[in-house]
Order: structure tokens, then sequence, then C-alpha cells
């Protein structure tokens, strides 16, 4: 197995991956928070740690991925309070949405997908370790970590309790005793949901959730936690404090963080109206395409999301689709020949640029790359050639796949905007030609389009809207 270097945001270096157990990788990703649905910026992180755990099984890693889902926090709280729907109903509604998002972003389902709401004695057990060890107190109800009693607080962020005393960006809170301690618990108001625990009614702080949940599926070290790079501080240090503070040994070995989403230019926000849920996102570009985007910048570094990118990005993920079909067009060819062979060494060169690529911290963006040279590759082979052994066309064919579809997560399969386009465009001509036929009284035309329409697939209905169609291909 070639080295895999990955840059660890608490050494803040690349370092050669090892994972604890041999050939095994437990990964642990923050997961959404179900008070709405999930927008560009979290598809982006949850596309990277997809890719991370894809090249990870692809290089023979068997992976453990859990992903949480924060069903209960201060959001789904007030979302709670805003609309009066139960916390229940909200946090169902917002998962299943979730699912059907990463189902058609073509996400790998995480192995767990654990709610914060079904671990309330995980949860309420790490508190009173933590009350027990010192690390805790309880204060009017609240229960609050004491950042002071942690000497490593601020190992991951660079951000020391020490600054953070003098700093103004946290809220004076008279229940707290140092302005950096943090609520594990938090005591509830009557109409709160709320749950039984040892210092009376309440609900658990959102970094105890993730300390909690982590550490009962894999156990109290693990080898990868990922998220965006604005859970750095203060809810991945914070995890830190909690689950070191209560076991003693290192919490996580290698810490990935994925970089910002802007989108056309500026940072996504609701209030200035440039903000994109991934639903709209894949209606809007179809998933391929948004998979390949965001799949094609190396997942610590910034991207922008726009019209401009995503077109570019169909541009080329049609390119090379356009290839492949090339190559599978052409006739086959019994005798052996010398540009086979040579094709067969490109493409092999290129996969091993893209797996050098991929063993660079996941550098997907040079991976990328690689697919692109491997496209010319075919394209140089079949404007020289009509023909082409099976073998090798296999060959070249599984490979390509292998790596946009298996690694990168892009389907090949069933993706052809353009065609679809002109599949749309020769329909709206059969249907303008089909009513000129209706206006002048010829039924017979008309019925026979339809007719022979529905015999290679397309069932057309005449609505008062006008004559609307669909594909319903018959399986033999
Ligand atoms: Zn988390």
């Amino acid at each position: 197995m070639v080295s895999l270097k990955v840059y660890n945001t608490l050494t803040r270096q690349k370092e050669e991956f090892v994972p604890l157990d041999k050939n095994k990788v437990g990964i642990y990703v923050c997961g959404p928070t179900v008070y709405d649905d999930i927008h560009i910026g979290n598809a982006r992180a949850f596309v990277a740690f997809d890719i991370i755990r894809r090249y990870l099984e692809y290089k023979g890693y068997k992976v453990t991925y859990v992903c949480n889902i924060t069903d209960v926090d201060d959001k789904t709280v007030t979302r709670v309070k805003e609309t009066g729907i139960s916390l229940q109903q909200l946090g169902e509604r917002h998962t299943d949405a979730y699912f059907e998002d990463i189902a058609k972003l073509n996400l790998k389902k995480p192995d767990i997908n654990p709610r914060a709401t079904q671990h309330m004695e995980d949860i309420i057990n790490l508190i009173q370790t933590l009350i027990d060890k010192g690390l805790a107190y309880i204060s009017d109800g609240d229960v609050y970590y004491d950042v002071s009693k942690f000497d490593e607080y601020g190992k991951l962020s660079g951000n020391k309790a020490e600054a953070l005393k003098a700093g103004a960006r946290i809220e004076v809170n008279p229940r707290k005793r140092h302005p950096a301690d943090f609520a594990l618990w938090k005591k509830t108001e009557p109409t709160e949901p709320s749950w039984i625990s040892p210092w009376g009614k309440g609900r658990p702080g959102w970094h105890i959730e993730c300390s909690a949940i982590s550490m009962k599926y894999l156990g109290e070290t693990f080898d990868i936690h990922g998220g965006g790079e604005d859970l750095i501080f203060p809810h991945h240090e914070n995890e830190i404090a909690q689950s070191e503070g209560a076991t003693g040994k290192m919490f996580v070995k290698y810490w990935l963080h994925n970089g910002w989403l802007t989108i056309n230019g500026g940072k996504m926000s609701k209030s200035l109206g440039n903000f994109i849920t991934a639903r709209e996102a894949v209606e809007k570009y179809s998933p391929q395409v948004v998979r390949f985007f965001l799949a094609s910048v190396h997942y610590r570094s910034s991207m922008g999301f726009s019209d401009k990118g995503l077109r570019q990005a169909r541009r080329n993920l049609e390119r090379l689709i356009n290839s492949l079909e090339n190559l599978e067009a052409l006739e086959e060819s019994q005798q052996k020949s010398v540009g086979n062979k040579s094709l067969l060494a490109k493409v092999e060169e290129m996969r091993q640029k893209f797996e050098e690529a991929m063993d660079d911290d996941f550098n997907t963006s040079l991976a990328v790359a690689a697919l692109f040279n491997l496209g010319k590759e075919i394209n140089k082979f079949i404007d020289t050639n009509t023909e082409i052994e099976g073998k090798t066309r296999r060959e070249v064919v599984r490979i390509m796949k292998s790596l946009l579809e298996d690694v990168l997560g892009v389907q090949i399969e069933g993706y052809k905007p353009e065609s679809e386009k002109l599949v749309k465009d020769l329909m709206e001509l059969i249907f303008e030609m089909r009513q000129a036929a209706r206006n002048r009284g010829d039924w017979k035309t008309a019925d026979e389009i339809r007719r022979k329409l529905r015999k290679i697939g397309f069932v057309i209905e005449d609505t008062s809207k006008g004559t609307k169609w669909k594909f319903q291909q018959l399986k033999l």
C-alpha cells in the first residue's frame, strides 16, 4: 500500500496516515442540524468526506463511517418555538430531507447515523464522569465545563483559555465561573423539550452530543474526525476537552477540516438572498454536475459556487463522458496492435497520477486533472484508430469508471444533460406537428404519432395546459 499523507489540523502539518488498527479506519463527521434543509455549503463538507471515505476504501481499508444527526440544540429548539411543531416532527422532516439530498448527491450512506435524542443516557453518563473528575460543575440546573481545569484547552484551534478570558467575543453569563466555560447541560423552560437528568430537567449542549456519540461507536480513541473549518472552534476544541478530560486518552488521531464555500463571490447568507440549498442546486444543475464541481477543488481550499463554475464543470464532465462513449462506439478488432498497448500504458500512467494526487492529502484537484489527461489520451487514440481490442476497451473503461464513479462518486450512467435538452426540443417539434395535424382535423396522423411515440417509450397526455410527456421505457 503506497503511503497516504493527510493534513492534520491538530499538528498543523501533513502526516503519514497510519490507522490505529492495521487496515481498519474509523471516521466521525459532524452531521446536519435538522432544523432546516441542508445548504450547498453543508453539502460540500459531506461530499468532501464521502470522497475521503471512498478513497480509503479504494485503497483497501475497511471504513466505519459515523455521521451524527443533531436533532436537539439551540437552533432546533428556537425553530420549535417559532413554528409550534414538535421537536420530533421537525427532526423527522429534515432528517428525511437530508437522506434524500445525500442520496441524490450519490453519497454513500454513513454506516451509522446516530440521533442525539436517542443517546441521552450516553450523554448524561459522560457529563457525570466530567463532574466526578472535577472538570465540570453544576450551576443552577446547568452544567458547565471548567476549561481552566483542562491544560491542553486550545491545542486544536490555538485559542487559549487565558486569551479568551479577556476577549469580548463570549457573552457574559453569571452562571459561569469563567467566560470560556461552555454548557454541557442546559436547564430548560417548562415549555421547551426536555429530558430528566441528575441535575434536573434540561437538554444537552451541542458539543457533548458529538463526544458521547463518536466514542460510543468508534471507541475512546479513533482515527479521523472531520467537519468544516468553521467547527474547529469552539465545537471541536470543546469535543477534545470533553473526551480527553473524561478518558485521559487521545481522542482523535487526525483532525481534518474542509474549507469555506462562498456563493457568487460572497459569504452565503439567507439575508443577502444568495443562499442555495443542496436540493435547489441539484435541481438546477443535475446531481452529477454539482458533485463533479464540488470534487474538482481540493477539500481544504475555499471555493466559490457560481453559475460560471457550474457551467464549466458541466462542460468538463461532458468531455470526459464523450471520450468514453466514443471509445465504446469503436469497432472491436480481433488483431493485437501497438496502439492498444500504448493506450493502456498511458491510461495506467494517468491512474498512477490520480492516486499520487489523492495520496497527497486527497488532492482531488490534481486527481481530476489526471482524469482529463486520461480523456485526452482516449481522444488521441480515437482520432487515429477505427478499431479497438475488446480487452483493451474493457480495461480502459474499468479504470476510468473506478476513478470517476467509485472514488469521486460521479455517476456516469444516466448523465445526459445535453441530450436531454435535445430530446426536449425534438418532442416540442413533434407536438407542434401533431397539433397542426389536429388543427386541420387529421386525427389519424395525430393518433399515429401518439402510438408510435408510445412504442419507443414516450407516454404523452393531452391536458388543458398543453401536451405533456414522460419517458417510461418498458422493461423487457
Ligand atoms: Zn460535532
